[in-house]
């Protein structure tokens, strides 16, 4: 990047080889939002120029000099921009750009989007002199004006005080909620393009973002209208149309343009992507996503939990940040997916799976957060940390309240059956030399694919007092993993 007067004054160096740069906790001066303090950015666009002061940048709050080596605060930055081309719906799209010229600058590392910002003050960049925020705000106002020649003008405010930022954060989430809510109406059947988003690839570079009506991206932060906006706006930059092509699958919501899209931004790393499933071809995940999904084999169903959830504990033993880790990376990793929070109110949501009729488990304040989003048939019948701790409670959970994964998943949108269920009833079939008595087998029985148990080994006696050719036998195997070919059951002379 071409240096300029200005940016020589700055005391640190901006470029973007420094994206992707980690600030450790060691090496840290001070933490800013995160998951410990309140934080939020936020683009407003201003349609008066002479309301904004160009390049100025204000500081509410402690600044850098008055903060204590090793601590964590709040952090806002709005802020307020113009320029004849610009309109709201490139607001966005603009505010998403913020951890990217951010990431340019040496020692503050800038992760995440909206209220989930988290941002780290290398103490290196500190000794090297950097003193305050402001120097930081001027620095991004700088980096925009020059990478996004349509803004005209642009200010700035940081917030560092707490309370303020609380304050902020309730405006800034009812902003936020306003732009998710206006994709709601649009479907993917509606358009001709999708779009696709590589502004994460210079971490993920086998990462394939692509936005549609029924599904946001996985950062929250780019609607499919905010997609368009930008890609309009900026035909050279990160957004740009993918045409939809001839429709694969519309359950899956496989396209032959997205499939295009997937070999040429993955440099050839994948062929094809469902933009609607999760077991199968899923949408490769950058580190950026809201919400990690994971799949519990032992109940063949889905678990969520969000970044920031108060949530340690998950039924698989692992809390968001190291599922994260095997989520990321610009991978399409059966098993694990990557989502915004807006597209558990899509339609589509995971519908090649099941969509909600597969969701067995989520953190008690995800839930709670998209509970209108959640089909009154399935609110009770989804755990959370506060009704399981444990795979075993969560199978326990699932029969007791007859969760469809259960018996089998039948998929709404179609009837077709996506799992055959855990613990179907087996019956007993009519008199067979096999089955000499005819014995009920309890309902509840799990039965699966792979055979492990061989079930001839496994003694079975009718005991007790009265026990004859007519008492029922009761077989349960608990975590057992087998498939019945045969069950032959015998009873002995005499008894
Ligand atoms: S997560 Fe995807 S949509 Fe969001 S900024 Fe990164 S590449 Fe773009």
């Amino acid at each position: 990047m071409a240096e300029t007067e200005e940016e020589e004054k700055f005391p640190f160096d901006i470029n973007p080889m420094y994206e992707g740069e980690r600030v450790r906790k060691a090496g840290m001066y001070v933490e800013l939002g995160g998951q410990g303090k309140p934080g939020y950015e936020l683009v407003l666009f201003e349609p008066d120029p002479e309301q904004i002061k160009d390049g100025e940048v204000s500081l509410i709050g402690p600044d850098l000099e008055d903060m204590e080596e090793g601590g964590n605060y709040a952090y806002a930055m709005i802020y307020k921009v113009y320029g004849e081309q610009i309109e709201k719906d490139l607001e966005a799209v603009i505010e998403r750009r913020n951890h990217e010229y951010q990431s340019y600058i040496q020692g503050y590392m800038h992760l995440n989007q909206r209220s989930e910002i988290w941002v780290r003050i290398s103490k290196e960049a500190v000794k090297k002199g950097l003193k305050s925020l402001k120097q930081i705000g001027k620095a991004t106002i700088m980096l925009f004006k020059a990478e996004l020649p349509f803004i005209e003008k642009m200010e700035a405010t940081f917030i560092t005080d707490e309370e303020e930022v609380e304050r902020g954060l309730e405006e800034a989430n009812r902003i936020y909620e306003a732009r998710d809510v206006k994709t709601r109406g649009l479907h993917d059947e509606d358009v001709d393009e999708f779009y696709q988003c590589t502004l994460c690839q210079s971490f993920a570079p086998t990462n394939v973002c692509v936005v549609s009506p029924d599904r946001i991206a996985l950062c929250g932060a780019m609607s499919w209208f905010d997609s368009r906006a930008a890609a309009r706006i900026d035909p050279e930059g990160p957004n740009a149309p993918i045409p939809k092509g001839d429709c694969i699958d519309p359950i899956g919501g496989e396209y032959t343009g997205v499939n295009e899209a997937a070999v040429r931004l993955s440099s050839g790393e994948y062929d094809s992507i469902k933009l609607h499933s999760f077991l199968e071809k899923p949408h490769t995940s950058c580190g950026c996503f809201e919400v990690a999904g994971f799949y519990i084999p032992e109940v063949e169903g889905i678990g969520w939990v969000h970044r920031g959830s108060k949530v340690t504990d998950t039924p698989i033993g692992l809390p968001f940040s190291t599922i994260a880790g095997s989520v990321g990376g610009g991978k399409q990793v059966k098993g694990f997916l990557g989502i915004g929070i807006q597209y558990f109110y899509s339609p589509k949501f995971i519908q090649y799976d099941g969509g909600w009729r597969r969701v067995v488990w989520m953190a008690s304040d995800l839930k709670a957060r998209v509970a209108e989003a959640i089909p009154e048939e399935m609110k009770d019948k989804i755990a959370t940390e506060k009704e399981v701790k444990t795979i075993e409670e969560l199978r326990e959970f699932l029969q007791r309240v007859d969760h469809p994964v259960v018996k089998g998943v039948i998929r709404e949108v179609d009837g077709e059956r996506v799992t055959e269920g855990w613990a179907v009833e087996v019956k007993a079939e009519a008199p067979s030399a096999e089955l000499e008595e005819g014995v009920p087998v309890e309902e509840g029985v799990p039965t699966a694919s792979a055979a492990q148990v061989p079930l001839a080994s496994v003694p079975i006696v009718a005991s007790g007092a009265g026990a004859n050719a007519n008492t029922p036998i009761r077989i349960i195997l608990k975590d057992a993993d087998i498939s019945i070919g045969k069950i032959i059951v015998k009873r002995k002379e005499g008894k």
